[in-house]
């Protein structure tokens, strides 16, 4: 090649090799922060999420007497189509009213000052009496003939109890009662057994897939119902009857001459009861949990009821339309700490009450979203920046256990409320702070409303929202091996 020659083809080569690399460049997606939530978004729209089945669907029929001696008598009946693909030889239930039973707290090593009693009058399967088992928690019946998948069964129950006082949410406090997870509840099936786990007195140790529910009431005078009902008038009627569908549970108290605060948000009617001659607090509960539900369904979605009741008696618990609030492990908070209560059990009508996950194995995704959730609502209302470097020094000095395990792996509750929400928060250090954590967690719910999610959906979600080659960046706070 004479030097002209070779110089020419050095600079048309010089000019393809160019050409070449401008037009690759432009075909890659750039990395920076503006174009990277556009090519998530893209992204997402390939993205299936998926569910975990809970192997059964299940509707139950509740009818609830309560005697002036504050006896109650049910009956109740469950329908249950097995949806798992194994075949069933028994039936496995959660009947937590049997935990609090002098008998059941002795084996626990607990005491109370008043126990509980029940008494299971009947229990048969499609019409034909059954020997179950009751064991602390745990109803068992064996199936005389096994359930394949596709089947249903139809299982009643006639039972009596009266309430412990000092109990766990299903308990007695002053003249109130408050019927939580007060029915026999059918345990979600999986990998080929029943997931019932032991009881235990902290967290919630109860699994339930989504149900739906017809409640009849029956209660002395004197005495007023708020629950899960979505459409109750105060005072209630004394006799009764609600339907409410696609909820994990049903939760009735029973009050005794509350005061009564209410307030509309939207479409949304707030009230909260309170026991004492506290009518400001009463109305800045309400206030508190206007604002934050109005945030809540313009951040994350609609909120999934017309009524949101707040018993401000007992400890910070929610059940599907109403909370309760008031104190912590028995010890009652400031007034301060009470609305963020509120705030807090409000953000679990998203996550828990329409998001679900085994509250058990993997607490971090109800809790940990939900205190992730409640952050958010108070940094949308403050000027000043996301404090990363304090929330990062909170969490210094726990043992660095990773936040998905089950209850019985923690000694307190820190991991699966403090460092699982914060590890979240990090995630938006430097992707786009408040307003990142916003989308992300809208574009979350869209995808698992009324799903069972687990920490390996979440991280499979998560890489594909986040654009993420692997999963390293989970590694440090969530056991994915
Ligand atoms: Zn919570």
């Amino acid at each position: 090649m004479n030097p002209i020659r070779k110089w020419l083809f050095l600079i048309i080569s010089f000019v393809v090799l160019l050409t070449l690399i401008i037009v690759v460049k432009q075909l890659l997606p750039e990395k920076t922060s503006e174009a990277k939530v556009s090519t998530e978004n893209r992204a997402m729209n390939q993205f299936t999420p998926h569910t975990i089945s809970s192997g059964n669907e299940s509707q139950y029929t509740i009818q609830l007497v309560m005697g002036k001696d504050g006896k109650f008598h049910v009956d109740t009946t469950v329908n249950i189509k097995n949806t798992s693909n194994d075949s069933w030889e028994e039936l496995m239930f959660y009947f937590i009213p049997n935990i609090f039973t002098k008998s059941s707290m002795e084996q626990l090593d607990r005491t109370l000052k008043v126990p509980g009693t029940v008494q299971m009058n009947k229990m048969t399967v499609d019409g034909i009496p059954v020997g179950y088992v009751l064991e602390k928690d745990t109803l068992s019946a064996p199936l005389e003939k096994s359930l394949g998948p596709g089947e249903e069964v139809s299982v009643d129950f006639s039972y009596e109890f009266t309430l412990p006082e000092d109990g766990l949410r299903f308990t007695k406090s002053g003249n109130n009662y408050h019927l939580a997870q007060f029915y026999p509840m059918i345990a979600t099936y999986r990998n080929g057994q029943w997931n019932k786990e032991a009881y235990r007195f902290r967290g919630e140790t109860y699994h339930t897939g989504f149900s739906d529910f017809k409640v009849s009431y029956d209660i002395p005078e004197g005495y007023t119902i708020a629950s899960s009902n979505d459409n109750e008038v105060f005072p209630s009627q004394r006799v009764g009857t609600f339907q409410v569908n696609k909820v994990k549970d049903v939760f009735i108290a029973i009050l005794e001459d509350p005061l009564v605060i209410e307030k509309r948000e939207g479409n949304v009617s707030i009230r909260v009861f309170g026991f004492k001659d506290k009518e400001d607090l009463y109305k800045e509960i309400s206030e508190v949990a206007a604002e934050s539900l109005s945030y809540f369904q313009e951040v994350i979605g609609p909120y999934p009821f017309k009524q949101l009741d707040i018993v401000v008696d007992g400890l910070g618990m929610e059940y599907p339309g109403i909370v309760t609030v008031g104190s912590i492990f028995g010890h009652p908070v400031d007034s301060k700490s009470l609305k963020n209560m509120v705030v807090h059990e409000l953000a679990h009508q998203w996550f828990y009450g329409v998001v679900n996950n085994d509250p058990y194995k993997e607490a971090w995704l109800d809790e940990g979203f939900t205190s992730f959730t409640e952050k958010l609502f108070y940094f949308s209302n403050s000027d000043d920046e996301i404090p990363f470097e304090s929330m990062y020094k909170m969490i210094e000095g726990l043992e660095p256990l990773p936040v998905n395990l089950p209850l019985d792996q923690y000694e307190n509750s820190s991991h699966i409320y403090g460092k699982s929400s914060t590890m979240l928060w990090s995630l938006f250090e430097k992707r786009g702070g408040l307003e990142g954590a916003e989308k992300f967690l809208k574009t979350y719910y869209d995808f698992y409303h009324y799903k069972e999610i687990d920490t390996e959906e979440f991280v499979r979600f998560a890489k594909y929202y986040f654009n993420l080659e692997d999963a390293t960046e989970f590694e440090s706070w969530l056991d994915i091996q």
